[in-house]
C-alpha cells in the first residue's frame, strides 16, 4: 500500500499562531478603488456623513487606505478563540473521488452555531459598537446568516440588536427566526409599520413578500431615527473586507507552514466579503510582484455581477438610500430568478475586488446551480460536510479546476474557501435531489433594463 502523505488532513494552528492583525489590502494597492459618493452633493463621502448612521471606528477603518496592519482588539481576540483558528483541511476524499493528482485544500469557515464566516465581522462590529458605547444596533437579513451571526455577536457583548428580516424569508426559514431570537434580538420581518418606509411599502402592496433592499431601508431608518444607535452592514463594504482577511492570514501561515502554496485561489462572490478576505495574503504577493497565483471569483449565472455586470456607480440597496459605490453592478434594482436557490444574489460587489477584477489582478466564472448543487452533493458523500449553496460555488469550480489537472496530468495545488454550511438550505437540496431544480441565466435583455436604472454620475476625478 502506498504510504499517505504526511500532511494532516485537518491542520489546526494553535492560539499562538493566530494573526493578532486584519490586513487591509488597499495599503497595497497601487490603483486605489474610487471613493464612495454621496447623492445628495455629488461629491465623495466624507467621514462625517457616515458618523450618524455607522459606528465610529468602523467608518475610520471604511476610510483607511493606508494603515497595512490593524491590531485586532483583545475583546475581539477572544471570542474569535471560540471558534478559531477555523481548519484548513485537505480534501483527500475529494482527490480520491475525482481521481486527480491535483492537491486541493479548503478553508472551513462554517464551524459556529451561525454556520458562515460572517461572524468574523461582526464581532468586530459589535464589539466597536460596544466601545463607543452605543444602546443599540439594527441590520437586515435575507437568508438569515448575517443576521444569526450578528445576534451571536451581540449577544456575547451584551448590545440590544433589532434585525430586518425579508418577510418571505420569515415564512420560509422560521428556525433562523428562533435562533435569532434565542440570542436575544428582536426580529421584525420587513416591510413592517415601525418605519415610514415599510409603511408606505404595505400601503402600496399589503402583501409584498418584502426584499433586502426595502430591510435595508428599514434598517437604516430605524438606526438614525432612534437615540444612540447604529446601522451595521455584513459584506461588501471596505470594513467587512477588512475584518475577513483573518481567513486569508490564517490560510497563509498554515500553508507555510506545510510548505505549500497554491496555484489557485478560488472563492464564492455574492459582495465579495468572504473570497476577499480568503485571498488577502496571496493579492498581497501579487500587488508587491513576490508571487503569482490565480485568482478566481465565483457566482451564479443567474446574478453574473462580475462576468455581466458594468463597472458603474451604483446605489447598495433597492431603496436607493445609500452612497454610491464604484463597483461591478447589475443594477440596484437587479433580481435573480425566482428559481433562484443557491444564494449570492446581490447586485453589486466589493469595490476593492472590483477594482482589482477591472485592473486584471483576478479571474471571474459564473456557473448554473444545477452544476453547483451536483458539486454540493458530492462533496457532502465524501467529505462528510453539508456545505452552503454559496460556498458549493467555489466547490463546483475547485472540482472543475481538478479535473482539467487529471487531463492534463499537471498536479496542481488548488485552495477554496468553504464558507459554512448548508443546513437551512434543504428546501434547495430537495429540489435539487427531486430533479425539480432549473436553471436561468438573465438575458441580455434583463440586464439592459435593469442597466437603465443605473445613475448617472458626473467625473469627477
Ligand atoms: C453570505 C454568505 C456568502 C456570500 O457573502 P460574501 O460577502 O460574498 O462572502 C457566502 N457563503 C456563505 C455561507 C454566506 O453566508
Amino acid at each position: 500500500m502506498k504510504t499517505m502523505s504526511k500532511i494532516p488532513h485537518r491542520l489546526y494552528l494553535t492560539e499562538e499562531q493566530m494573526p493578532k492583525q486584519w490586513y487591509n489590502l488597499r495599503a497595497d494597492m497601487k490603483e486605489q478603488p474610487d471613493p464612495m459618493i454621496n447623492p445628495g452633493t455629488m461629491q465623495p463621502v466624507q467621514a462625517e456623513d457616515l458618523y450618524p448612521v455607522f459606528c465610529e471606528k468602523l467608518v475610520q477603518q471604511e476610510m483607511d487606505a493606508v494603515t497595512r496592519y490593524i491590531d485586532i482588539p483583545e475583546e475581539v481576540l477572544e471570542m474569535y478563540k471560540i471558534y478559531r483558528p477555523s481548519p484548513l483541511v485537505r480534501a483527500y476524499n475529494l482527490e480520491k473521488a475525482l481521481n486527480t493528482p491535483a492537491r486541493i485544500y479548503y478553508k472551513f469557515e462554517g464551524n459556529n452555531t451561525s454556520g458562515s464566516h460572517k461572524l468574523n465581522s461582526a464581532i468586530a462590529q459589535a464589539y466597536y459598537a460596544k466601545e463607543q458605547g452605543l444602546d443599540g444596533l439594527t441590520t437586515e437579513t435575507g437568508a438569515g446568516q448575517w443576521g444569526t451571526a450578528l445576534s451571536e455577536a451581540c449577544a456575547y457583548f451584551g448590545i440590544p440588536l433589532t434585525v430586518y428580516m425579508v418577510k418571505v424569508s420569515v415564512e420560509q426559514k422560521p428556525y433562523r427566526k428562533a435562533i435569532m431570537e434565542t440570542f436575544g434580538s428582536s426580529v421584525i420581518a420587513s416591510p413592517s409599520d415601525t418605519t415610514n418606509v415599510g409603511r408606505a411599502m404595505l400601503n402600496d402592496d399589503p402583501s409584498t413578500g418584502g426584499s433586502l433592499g426595502c430591510a435595508i431601508s428599514e434598517a437604516v431608518e430605524k438606526a438614525t431615527t432612534t437615540p444612540n444607535h447604529r446601522y451595521v452592514l455584513g459584506s461588501v463594504l471596505n470594513q467587512v473586507v477588512l475584518h475577513q482577511s483573518i481567513i486569508g492570514l490564517e490560510t497563509k501561515i498554515a500553508m507555510d507552514l506545510l510548505g505549500e502554496y497554491p496555484d489557485i485561489v478560488i472563492g464564492c462572490a455574492g459582495g465579495g466579503s468572504n473570497l476577499a478576505g480568503l485571498i488577502a495574503p496571496y493579492m498581497r504577493d501579487k500587488l508587491t510582484g513576490k508571487f503569482e497565483t490565480r485568482i478566481v471569483a465565483v457566482e451564479p449565472a443567474s446574478c453574473p455581477s462580475f462576468t455581466r455586470g458594468k463597472y458603474a456607480y451604483d446605489f447598495c440597496d433597492v431603496g436607493r438610500s445609500t452612497p454610491m459605490a464604484k463597483m461591478y453592478t447589475l443594477g440596484s434594482d437587479f433580481k435573480p430568478s425566482a428559481n433562484h436557490a443557491g444564494g449570492l444574489r446581490y447586485h453589486g460587489m466589493s469595490p476593492i475586488l472590483s477594482k482589482l477584477y477591472h485592473d486584471g489582478f483576478m479571474e471571474a466564472v459564473s456557473v448554473e446551480q444545477t452544476k453547483v448543487f451536483e458539486a454540493a452533493t458530492l462533496f457532502a458523500k465524501v467529505e462528510t460536510i453539508l456545505p452552503a449553496p454559496e460556498s458549493a460555488h467555489a466547490i463546483r469550480v475547485a472540482v472543475d479546476e481538478a479535473l482539467k489537472c487529471k487531463e492534463t496530468g499537471k498536479a496542481k495545488t488548488i485552495i477554496f474557501g468553504l464558507t459554512g454550511t448548508g443546513y437551512f438550505d434543504m428546501s434547495a437540496y430537495t429540489s435539487y435531489i427531486n430533479g425539480a431544480m432549473t436553471d436561468y441565466i438573465p438575458t441580455d435583455e434583463d440586464l439592459q433594463r435593469s442597466f437603465s436604472t443605473l445613475p448617472k454620475v458626473p467625473e469627477i476625478m
